[in-house]
């Protein structure tokens, strides 16, 4: 890691399997499993879809499937650490208020302790009305930058913040998204070009653009869609409570699932190759072949509530990731 001032910052990257990935990019060889075992259901991802995933296939009762995780910790982006002061996460560090359509969210949340009888738990909500923004040497309210900014700065945020009310009244920027999307033109321009084409040029409203699309998807406005960058801004209700957050971050949230479904995770275990056919969809991590039987037309009982069944052999989202279309086994 470099400084951009004098002093050199010491740090490394943690938690993080690149030359694993490496080897599955570069359609390395893997070794030959060394025992099969038979699942009805494999999760592959230890982070908070994954976890979450479980979460659910428990609260219904069932509890024959694994997950797989590559890394030795689980939680993804949700993953925490911990020194003798306090926890603290490394990446994902709240979560927003979900609003009331996401009722699968919601229950989560009832189930961990943050929601009760309709009322967000007071100790994880955070408390300030607005998050504060250290520039030009001064602390202040919100987050466009205030400080420093001229009339014209403030026109285009006014001109931005009803832009984004239009946005948001379409109903096309929803939480959960699947609500409200539909392939628009702004799925192909970058958010950058969305906001030139609207004359957004302030210095000040870009630095706000591309803080508010690193932090949410860990790109700069120009490599993310005009889609997604309106998204994180017109998908919030102005007079949304929090976020929700705790010391350890989202990590929080993994923790209580993990006390949940902590014993179906298996980690180390970097799931190389995914392959369907007729009778099961075989997965190949560490020493081990998986085979997922769920969902098949021979498998009967609980595990059949849980998945669609599929005849899956032509099914492209089974082998969706590119990186485990071209396998290769000793
Ligand atoms: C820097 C940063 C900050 C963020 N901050 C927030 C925030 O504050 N609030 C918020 O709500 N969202 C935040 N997000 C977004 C949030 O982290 C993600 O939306 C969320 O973590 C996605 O969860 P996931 O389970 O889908 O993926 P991930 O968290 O990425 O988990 C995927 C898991 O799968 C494992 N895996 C991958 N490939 C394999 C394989 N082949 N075999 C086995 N395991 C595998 C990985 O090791 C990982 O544990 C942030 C994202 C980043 C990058």
């Amino acid at each position: 890691m470099t400084a951009k001032a004098e002093r050199r910052i010491d740090g490394q990257f943690v938690n993080d399997s690149f030359p694993l990935g490496h080897r599955l990019r570069d359609h390395a060889a893997f070794g030959a499993p060394k025992q099969t075992r038979k699942v009805p259901l494999v999760i592959v991802g230890g982070g908070c879809a994954g976890l979450s995933a479980a979460w659910r296939l428990r609260k219904k009762g069932f509890q024959d499937f694994v997950l797989l995780e590559m890394e030795s910790q689980a939680g993804g982006n949700a993953r925490w650490g911990e020194n003798p002061v306090s926890r603290y996460p490394w990446a994902a560090h709240y979560l927003p208020v979900p609003n009331k359509e996401s009722a699968l969210v919601r229950e989560l949340c009832e189930d961990l302790g943050m929601l009760e009888n309709g009322k967000w738990n007071e100790r994880f909500l955070v408390f300030a009305e607005q998050e504060r923004l250290y520039m030009n040497h001064r602390w202040q309210d919100g987050l466009e930058p205030e400080v420093g900014a001229t009339a014209r700065d403030r026109d285009q945020y006014k001109r931005f913040g009803e832009r984004m009310r239009e946005m948001r009244a379409s109903g096309q920027f929803t939480k959960p998204i699947d609500i409200g999307a539909k392939p628009t033109p702004l799925d192909k321009m970058s958010f950058e070009d969305w906001m030139k084409q609207e004359r957004f040029d302030s210095e000040l409203l870009r630095w706000y653009a591309n803080y508010s699309t690193r932090d949410d998807y860990g790109a700069l406005a120009r490599d993310t869609s005009a889609w997604a960058g309106i998204h994180e801004f017109a998908s919030r209700e102005p007079e949304e409570k929090g976020p929700l957050t705790w010391p350890e971050g989202n990590g929080w949230i993994v923790r209580r699932l993990l006390e949940r479904v902590g014993r179906f995770v298996l980690t180390g275990q970097m799931v190389h190759r995914i392959r369907p056919s007729k009778r099961h969809v075989s997965l190949l991590a560490a020493d081990t072949e998986y085979r997922a039987t769920c969902g098949n037309r021979f498998s009967r009982g609980p595990a059949n509530e849980f998945c669609r069944p599929t005849n899956s052999s032509r099914d492209a989202n089974l082998s969706g990731s590119p990186n485990l279309r071209k396998p290769r086994t000793r």
